[in-house]
């Protein structure tokens, strides 16, 4: 009962063998096009040549209050970066992105108040929905899975590579959105990597769904979505954001 499948494996290791058999010039296997396009790198502080450049200290344009609609009512400060105005809610980008590459630096307040969750906590929505944590994590111990660098209350980073409260750090998050078919049922769900000041704390790790506070994740078909940064009652500072979409 098992004849058909076998001699079909058979016929398809007898055509690899042949056609690597075949193959007897280097340049057989080289492969020209496409070619891939030109990108300038960036250098400390300056976005690579094809990012959309989210905020680079000079303007809140690209941003809006995700409370009310209404303009961008964040701090932005003399040295180029822009600070939580608590109370103001969320800011939101007036874009939204599937698969990206994002950059984006954060500062926790130097003047060390409260504890745990109340400590420098801000937080970087993929999607508006998938939360990477911003939390200052330096010597605050909080629930794991909800420090720094942690897919909030899915997955705790693989280390803790915080710097001190009001030492700039920075994120590079590496984000492939999750795939729903037609039916809105997920074919495949979305994928983070997440590097903490050059460090990975997420590696290609699986999003289970949203991050809630309360309760499990939930899973809901949905297109590209804005970025969202969180207003959580802490003067978390932010500088130097830009994206690429993949
Ligand atoms: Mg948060």
């Amino acid at each position: 009962m098992y004849r058909k499948p076998l001699l079909l494996i058979a016929c398809y290791c007898l055509a690899q063998v042949v056609a690597q058999a075949q193959i007897t010039d280097p340049k057989a296997t080289e492969v020209w096009t496409p070619e891939p396009r030109v990108v300038t790198p960036g250098t400390a502080g300056k976005a690579p040549s094809d990012a959309l450049v989210l905020f680079n200290g000079s303007h809140l344009k690209e941003w809006y209050s995700a409370k009310d609609s209404s303009a961008a009512a964040w701090i932005i400060n003399a040295d180029s970066s822009m600070t939580v105005k608590p109370g103001s809610g969320n800011l939101q980008t007036r874009r939204s992105f599937g698969d990206c590459q994002l950059h984006l630096e954060f500062r926790t307040p130097s003047v060390v108040k409260g504890d745990g969750q109340g400590r420098g906590n801000s937080g970087v929505f993929l999607q508006n929905r998938y939360e990477v944590q911003v939390l200052d994590s330096y010597q605050n111990r909080t629930y794991s899975n909800g420090q720094a660098g942690s897919i909030y209350k899915q997955t705790m980073p693989l280390v803790n590579v915080c710097r001190a409260p009001g030492e700039w750090q920075t994120y590079d998050i590496l984000f492939t959105a999750p795939r729903f078919n037609a039916d809105g049922i997920q074919v495949a769900p979305g994928r983070v990597t997440v590097l903490q000041n050059g460090v990975v704390v997420q590696l290609n790790t699986e999003i289970k769904g949203t991050t809630e506070y309360i309760g499990l994740p939930k899973v809901i078909a949905h297109g590209k979505g804005p970025l969202v940064l969180q207003d959580h009652d802490n003067t978390t500072s932010f500088r130097n954001i830009w994206i690429r979409e993949l």
